[in-house]
């Protein structure tokens, strides 16, 4: 007689047999070791820490929980609905040391090479890298924006006065804009 875990287990791992076999054919080559962000106008590392399916309502219960009949009808359920997974689906983990602990997370396999901001190659990251030096890397004779930190010739910053509220009550304080339009943004920001 089996127990419910091992039931659960048994289940589990034909899911994952099946999950891991359709990623492999999604992803024939598998995925790199590591990917690159932007940080102070350079391609940063990450490294990979997996690459798993993203799966709505079914989480695959840790070794230390106890396993109901519930659990074991849900994971059945699962796996008798298997359908294979589109490239959204599949999540790539990672984890990388920041100066107040470590960061971990997933992103969704599409976005990586997608999104400006994230790319397999550190080359690929090299426009945005520079577009925004461009913008925001401090600049003699220039002041960034108090509200959308672009650098501007400080000749041609505006002063903006800004009403909020404070532990006191209503305060204000004066900074420095791009533009009558970032003073405006900026009041509505500090409106709660
Ligand atoms: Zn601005």
């Amino acid at each position: 007689m089996k127990t419910n875990r091992e039931k659960y287990d048994h289940i589990c791992s034909q899911i994952a047999a099946k999950d891991q076999a359709a990623i492999d054919v999604l992803l024939p080559g598998g995925v790199p070791t590591q990917f690159h962000t932007i940080e102070q106008y350079q391609a940063k590392p990450i490294t990979v820490t997996s690459v798993g399916r993203y799966r709505r309502g079914f989480y695959v219960k840790g070794a230390e929980a106890r396993i109901t009949k519930k659990d074991i009808e849900e994971a059945d359920a699962t796996l008798a609905n298997w359908v294979a997974p589109a490239l959204d689906d599949i999540m790539v983990g990672y984890s990388y040391k920041q100066t107040y602990g470590t960061v971990s997370g997933a992103y969704q396999y599409p976005k990586i090479g997608g999104d400006v901001t994230l790319a397999w190659d550190a080359e690929a990251l090299s426009p945005e890298i520079e577009r925004r030096r461009a913008l925001y890397a401090e600049r003699e004779g220039h002041e960034p924006c108090a509200y959308c930190r672009k650098q501007t010739p400080s000749g041609s910053m505006v002063s903006g006065t800004i009403y909020y509220r404070d532990i006191g009550g209503l305060a204000k304080k004066t900074c420095r804009y791009c533009s009558p339009t970032c003073h405006g943004y900026d009041q509505c920001g500090h409106e709660g």
